[in-house]
């Protein structure tokens, strides 16, 4: 990257575009500070530990859940905590307008997930491509170690501002 900029720099110079002079103030000493490492992943933003339900769970109660945690994501989980479905506060909303009162009937299964070492701009890009808010994270066996969500993503871009 730092070589493409330099050759870059090089034409804009010989084409007279890029116009050298002598040092405008020297930089003191003390004044460097490291670089902050541009590359966040997951691991840096996910929330954890996450609510998560079994697949036998009624509408009503995983409604009730995702108010009284003020969640929008319920992954569903087998009896080995292995992720095989989510519901979100979306398809609760599509369960009630079509009449619908059984979990399996509703919930996605298959689930867009990522790893905690993804960086988030795979998973903001994965959200996009999907339509989709919020993408747990799981380990090797697919079982749930956190999640990221929008709001993840709009925390962090509030703090970096
Ligand atoms: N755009 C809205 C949002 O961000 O929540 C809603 C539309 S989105 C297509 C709604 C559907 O996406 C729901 O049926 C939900 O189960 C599904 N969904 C949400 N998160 C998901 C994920 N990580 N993997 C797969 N499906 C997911």
């Amino acid at each position: 990257m730092s070589r493409e900029v330099a050759e870059e720099l090089k034409k804009w110079i010989l084409r007279g575009e890029f116009l050298l002079t002598e040092r405008v103030s020297p930089i003191g000493k003390g004044e460097f500070k490291p670089m902050k490492s541009p590359v966040i992943l997951a691991k840096d933003i996910m929330t954890t530990p996450v609510i998560t339900a079994r697949k036998d769970i009624t509408l009503e109660k995983a409604s009730k859940i995702l108010v009284e945690y003020d969640i929008n994501y319920l992954p569903i989980v087998d009896e080995n905590g292995i992720l095989i479905g989510i519901v979100t506060s979306w398809d609760i909303a599509k369960a009630v307008a079509l009449g619908k009162k059984d979990i399996n009937e509703i919930m996605t299964k298959k689930v867009i997930t990522a790893y905690e070492d993804e960086p988030i701009e795979i998973i903001a890009k994965k959200m996009e491509k999907y339509d989709i808010s919020g993408i747990p994270i799981i380990d090797k066996n697919r079982r749930i170690v956190g999640i990221v969500t929008s709001e993840d993503l709009s925390r962090l871009i509030g703090r970096e501002k």
